[in-house]
């Protein structure tokens, strides 16, 4: 029998699961085990985290942000065309749709123009998250078109390989060029029902596009996003780097109360101190040495007493939470962390860094002196103007980068060079909620 760490309850170990404290899909798999992940934690928590604690952000809007930010960068470091992370806009207002449908807007590669008509949840808990209900069924999964806004070999093979891995479980169109009938793509078939009524929904953004008019898309924000997730991540790395007293004393309590209650309102009464994305953030000052291009800059340290822990997303902003603040339990954390430990994650590059020691990192960001690590972690990034151009161009040398792009050339037809769709316009009207229902 163990204890969850998450919700405190003894359980037959076969009831355990690994659980990537870190959340796998901005980078945590590429971590160290000894802070990042743990076996601690009961499946019902691990699956219910990763719904409603991790999920939450990584599917907000931010979230879907700040994972594809820099991520051409790292592409052009690959060299080879790669699955990047798609731009999430938010919902299409102001064009009919199907019957009980919602369509989300999506930019991927070179600015694809991407549709995704699915089911309307009718489900409140989901409003703030990219793609809606993100749970099992196929049938919820919708239908996702895709128009090519590059005649380019190297962003066809990008835009493909991003669209299967982002829309995996929905069925897949692309409507601007001719598919070989082996492909996991269709073409949408105008005399079939439901993709007639869909492509009317596409007409209009593509036209819209084409004519140079904005759509208007109305992401939802939660004011409150991520900060569940910064309880769990404050419960899970307390009990890793003070051992299990910790979960006893009242930070620890806290802290699992504030991962655990779904309810905004509750949570205000739940004191667990730090600061949201949108809060008054911590690390502000020292955002430009801390902040990693492309990567989540994870940071521990013993201010005071107290332990931290802060969090830099790709794109500068951070949160922090307390750990614990009692001086006799901090006073036994590993010494390696106690100035300041820093570990980077890059999602984009497949690797992590560290931990390394913060005034390590701090010289190495600031030029003062160079860590092989994490010059190792750059070098995986390029100027991405070492990408081909994303506009088609007449100079047919511009799609021979990469060097072996013929074999695509084979089997990819774009139809029509008419059918070139500039990048949209649109216009965000962001929605924002007090709170995740
Ligand atoms: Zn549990």
């Amino acid at each position: 029998m163990k204890i969850c760490i998450y919700c405190g309850c003894e359980k037959p170990d076969e009831e355990f699961s690994d659980e990537h404290i870190w959340p796998d899909a901005l980078g945590g798999d590429f971590l160290p085990r000894d802070v990042w992940r743990t076996d601690d934690v009961c499946q019902k928590c691990n699956s219910i985290s990763g719904l409603f604690v991790d999920g939450a952000f990584i599917r907000s809007w931010i979230g879907q942000a700040e994972r594809s930010s820099d991520s051409h960068e790292y592409l052009a470091g690959r060299g080879k065309p790669a699955a990047i992370p798609l731009h999430y806009l938010g919902p299409i207002m102001d064009v009919s749709l199907p019957a009980g449908h919602v369509a989300d807007f999506w930019v991927g590669p070179c600015g694809a123009n991407i549709v995704h008509i699915r089911p309307d949840d009718g489900d409140e808990q989901w409003t703030t998250y990219a793609g809606g209900d993100p749970r099992g069924k196929k049938s919820k999964a919708g239908r996702a078109y895709m128009a090519f806004t590059s005649e380019d070999d190297f962003w066809i093979a990008v835009s493909l390989l991003s669209f299967h891995r982002h829309f995996g479980r929905a069925e897949r169109f692309v409507v601007n060029m001719e598919i070989p009938a082996n492909w996991p793509f269709k073409e949408p078939n105008r005399s079939d029902a439901v993709q007639a009524e869909d492509m009317k929904v596409v007409d209009a953004v593509t036209g819209a596009s084409r004519a140079g008019k904005q759509i208007h898309l109305q992401p939802l924000i939660s004011l409150d996003v991520g900060n569940r997730m910064l309880a769990k991540l404050g419960l899970a790395v307390g009990y890793k780097l003070l051992g299990a007293s910790f979960l006893e004393t009242e930070h620890g309590k806290n802290l699992r109360a504030g991962m655990r209650e779904a309810n905004f309102e509750k949570r205000q009464d739940i004191a667990v101190r730090g600061s949201g994305l949108f809060g008054q953030a911590g690390l502000e000052a020292a955002k430009d040495v801390l902040a990693w291009p492309g990567g989540w800059v994870l940071l521990v340290s013993v201010v005071q007493d107290s332990l931290f822990l802060g969090v830099v997303v790709p794109s500068g902003k951070s949160m922090t939470v307390l750990i614990s603040d009692e001086a006799a339990l901090v006073a036994t954390v590993d010494p390696k962390y106690k100035d300041g430990a820093i570990w980077v994650t890059v999602p984009a590059a497949g690797e992590a860094a560290g931990p390394v020691l913060l005034p390590e990192y701090l010289a190495h960001q600031t030029g003062v002196s160079a860590l092989p690590v994490l010059t190792t972690l750059a070098s995986k990034r390029a100027d991405r103007t070492n990408l081909p151009p994303c506009r088609p161009t007449d100079d047919s040398t511009a799609s021979s980068w990469g060097g072996s792009n013929s074999s695509i050339n084979a089997c990819l037809r774009p139809v029509g060079l008419g059918q070139h769709f500039p990048n949209a316009r649109v216009m965000l009207s962001v929605a924002f909620i007090a709170a995740q229902k």
